[in-house]
């Protein structure tokens, strides 16, 4: 259960509003019934509702998208009708719920949200003792906004941004390893589940340890890019390239196996063969190619297409081999 709220920021915040708001607002129910205010109280058993279900709701689903969307409506427009009814001592729980939509939905809808309690409070009216509160109101609780809204912005595009460095390989732009474990388990359960074809590529680029050493890493670098421009370039766009390491690639290819497949590489090998150059001539790849078996893992996926991979090279490179024993030879020996 902690593990889960430690991993899921949203489904944190959306627990802890959910929980506080029934710590919190229980009492003020209580209080309103045993005053005789009935619509008051009904209100807060409607607010209490309208945090627990989307709370429970996040909870079994995961969906936290929904769930943070419909707490951010009911908090904020709960709020309004709490402090229409009651009067200024409702009008403090606006303030909190100001700030909260900004950790359950995106900053754009959270001030939506925001701005339209605030005007509908307004032209209710019936919350504020003057014109002067009236405007004192507006005014605290646009600040409020703007800061959430700011700081909110700034927390979201610092994150993408985090995201984007764990996850892409700088150099070439393409996914990275961390990236292709999460990618590859969710692509094989996929298609454990549809019974679709998954093939995995393992590509290694051939004596690129040479081409280091003879035009220098520079050189080096630029071959990886233009490397993985070619394979963009011959493939499809569900087909997904990930840097496994080094000069090694991982290219997983969706609905493709069998003969479909073999065209589709001996194409891409020439390819690379034809187009992809360093000073000294053309540049070579090997590939070790692997499709999922029914019940197979992840690993031992990954291990076929590596055992492929490692024949490939020690009979000769060039060349596309299958796990299943079926191999690809270049026509003309490279130079
Ligand atoms: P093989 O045909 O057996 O695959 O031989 P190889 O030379 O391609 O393989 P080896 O594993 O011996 O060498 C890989 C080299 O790739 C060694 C390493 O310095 C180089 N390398 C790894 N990452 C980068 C990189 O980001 N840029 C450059 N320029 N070189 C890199
Ligand atoms: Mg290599
Ligand atoms: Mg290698």
């Amino acid at each position: 259960m902690l593990h889960r709220l430690k991993n899921d920021f949203r489904l944190s915040i959306i627990v802890l509003l959910g929980t506080s708001g029934v710590l919190g607002i229980t009492p003020f129910a209580v209080l309103r019934f045993s005053q005789g205010n009935v619509l008051a109280g009904t209100v807060d058993v409607l607010i209490l509702l309208g945090v627990s279900l989307p709370m429970t709701y996040a909870w079994l689903t995961g969906d936290t998208r929904r769930s943070g969307l419909v707490m951010a409506f009911i908090s904020s427009f709960g709020a309004v009708a709490v402090g229409t009814l009651v009067g200024d001592p409702g009008l403090f729980w606006l303030y909190p719920c100001l700030v909260t939509g900004f950790f359950l939905v995106a900053p754009r809808i959270a001030m939506a949200i925001n701005i339209s309690a605030v005007l509908l409070m307004m032209m209710l009216g019936d919350a504020f003792r003057s014109q002067e509160q009236m405007w004192s109101f507006a005014a605290t609780a646009v600040v409020v906004s703007a800061c959430a809204y700011v700081f909110a912005y700034r927390n979201r595009s610092q994150r993408r941004r985090l995201e984007h460095l764990a996850t892409i390989d700088p150099l070439t732009g393409v996914k990275n390893r961390r990236s292709m474990d999460q990618e590859l388990a969710m692509a094989a359960a996929q298609s454990e589940r549809t019974g679709f074809p998954l093939s995995l590529v393992l590509l290694d680029i051939d004596h690129f340890k040479k081409i280091n050493d003879e035009y220098g890493h520079g050189v080096g670098d630029e071959v990886l890019v233009e490397l993985v421009w070619a394979v963009d370039r011959h493939t499809r766009k569900y087909d997904q390239l990930f840097r496994y390491g080094g000069e090694e690639f991982v290219l997983l290819m969706p609905g493709l196996e069998g003969a479909g497949l073999e065209v589709v590489l001996s194409h891409l090998r020439q390819v690379l063969h034809r187009y992809v150059r360093h000073p000294g001539g053309s540049v070579t790849a090997s590939f070790g190619v692997a499709s999922l078996q029914h019940g197979e893992s992840v690993e031992t996926w990954l291990a076929r297409a590596d055992d492929a991979l490692y024949r490939a090279k020690s009979s000769g490179r060039n060349r596309v081999v299958y796990a299943d024993g079926m191999e690809d030879q270049p026509l003309i020996e490279p130079a």
